[in-house]
């Protein structure tokens, strides 16, 4: 079974053994949980639109390991089209359901493992590499989800991990056995955890010799001993629980992040990708945040695609989609989008093949598609409330539309242009809601901004990146300056 169905990827989904808690109380099945369930159906488009004849193409790709049709979310890159199609993919995904859809960690961190783990036992003689290529098989052969989790809590950020005063803030191995290893600590701000078969945890940041037991790296089931996580809010979640699906805005879809705890979860040698090799966390951490940092020019650019219609749709059902500063803002919205659309892209045409064989995004690059991630959704953001107008925010409710008394006093003074219903009005405006100040916000604008790192950590990587020693030549060069 190379390519699970959407059905199949939710019912092996319902046979894991979760532990999810939400409000102080276990969640016994998350897959029927009205807050959860729209994240688990985000994830579920990634296999739907697998099983589809005209996206085959771009969801799908025969792996060289197996040789079977797999899904792209498991594939290693063969070539800068395949980091092409990865941008484009997720572009679809972010367009069919204007949210995270989560499957993208997991097939970051494959490829940052592929070519650490080959380094690694280039270095040390180790079997790394060995134990990588089973696990990857065994999630193409059975078209798994599987999460990458790297975000430690971190505690004082001016302590080095060893120097913490709680030695838990972030992961380390805290008993090394003849079969495997004891891991404990957590990850923060995980998003698809709920959702994914497998995880793979690496570690943060640099590390340095007295950091060994936190440089540790290893994939496990979502469900092994030990672990459980706890939903983090967002605003308007509890809208899901009102069976009021128009006031979500985004009725079907949406994403989910939690804190997962690592309570000494044992790890079995064949799972592990580092332990104690302290100078390759840095080129994890690096690799997978330069995939990850790709990865927003396509996701945020599909969803951004999906605000940009709101906000037109909103400006034809307000009766102005001809006056030229709406179409101007529009015009403008999507210049910002499509900018971040050609970083996605650039980043991966100037990829490079790595000593391992998969191919590797140019990081310079990519770190300036996340940098740009983090300020021009915010601005489209600002243009889409702009063009819908305050009712975005004071609508009432669904029940109070659907009212007999209340109902014909909203859709009398609540309508725009004639011929368009009442109805139909607020859903747009709740949509464009959701996606910046909803549910959604946290896939869109918030994570714009801080996932795949924060601002700073592209900063360092484009001031390390950047080659300014070179650049300083070209203008002494050009100024006949000599020294
Ligand atoms: Fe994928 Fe984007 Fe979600 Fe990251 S934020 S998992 S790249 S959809
Ligand atoms: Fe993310």
């Amino acid at each position: 079974m190379a390519l699970m169905t959407g059905e199949q990827y939710v019912e092996s989904m319902k046979k894991m053994n979760l532990q999810v808690y939400m409000f102080g109380k276990k969640i016994e099945c998350p897959a029927e949980d009205p807050i959860l369930r729209p994240s688990m159906n985000s994830v579920k488009m990634t296999y739907d639109l697998a099983q589809m004849p005209e996206y085959q193409d771009l969801m799908t790709v025969v792996s060289p390991y197996t040789g079977e049709r797999i899904n792209r979310f498991t594939h290693i890159h063969q070539s800068t089209q395949d980091l092409m199609n990865k941008v484009k993919m997720q572009r679809l995904c972010g367009q069919k359901t204007a949210a995270c859809f989560q499957r993208c960690v997991g097939m970051d961190s494959f490829n940052a493992e592929f070519s650490v783990t080959y380094d690694t036992d280039k270095k040390y003689g180790t079997h790394y590499h060995e134990n990588f290529m089973n696990f990857l098989k065994y999630v193409q052969e059975r078209d798994l989800t599987v999460d990458g989790a790297m975000t430690d809590p971190k505690g004082d950020r001016g302590l080095a991990p060893h120097a913490q005063q709680d030695p838990d803030l972030y992961l380390h191995v805290v008993e090394r056995r003849a079969d495997g290893i004891v891991v404990r600590g957590a990850k923060a701000h995980q998003t698809g955890f709920i959702n994914s078969h497998e995880v793979i945890v690496m570690p943060t940041i640099s590390m340095g010799e007295d950091d060994k037991d936190y440089a540790v790296s290893f994939a496990c089931p979502t469900d092994a001993k030990g672990i459980f996580m706890i939903v983090g809010r967002q605003s308007c979640d509890t809208r899901k629980m009102e069976g009021a699906p128009m006031d979500t805005g985004n009725p079907t879809f949406g994403g989910t992040e939690a804190l997962v705890i690592f309570d000494n979860v044992f790890i079995p040698n064949d799972r592990i990708f580092m332990d104690g090799e302290y100078e390759f966390a840095g080129s994890l951490v690096e690799r997978f945040a330069g995939y990850h940092r790709q990865s927003y020019g396509g996701c945020k650019v599909g969803v951004g695609d999906v605000l940009i219609g709101a906000a037109a749709v909103a400006a034809d059902y307000n009766g102005c989609p001809k006056a030229s500063h709406v179409k101007d803002k529009i015009i403008e919205m999507q210049h910002l989008n499509e900018t971040l659309f050609a970083c996605g892209i650039a980043c991966s045409a100037l990829g490079t093949q790595t000593e391992s064989g998969n191919f590797i995004i140019n990081l310079l690059l990519a770190n300036v598609c996340k940098q740009n991630v983090t300020r021009f959704p915010y601005e489209i953001v600002r243009l889409a409330e702009d063009i819908a107008g305050g009712l975005m925010v004071t609508a009432p409710s669904e029940k109070d539309l659907k009212d007999p008394k209340l109902g014909p006093y909203v859709d009398k003074y609540l309508r725009g242009v004639g011929v368009v219903s009442t109805e139909n009005r607020l859903k747009i405006l709740r949509l464009i809601e959701n996606l910046s100040l909803g549910t959604a916000a946290v896939g869109y604008r918030t994570e714009s901004m801080h996932g795949a790192g924060s601002p700073q950590a592209q900063r360092i990587m484009i001031s390390r990146q950047g080659n300014l020693g070179m650049k300083k030549k070209l203008a002494k060069a050009i100024a006949h300056i000599e020294e």
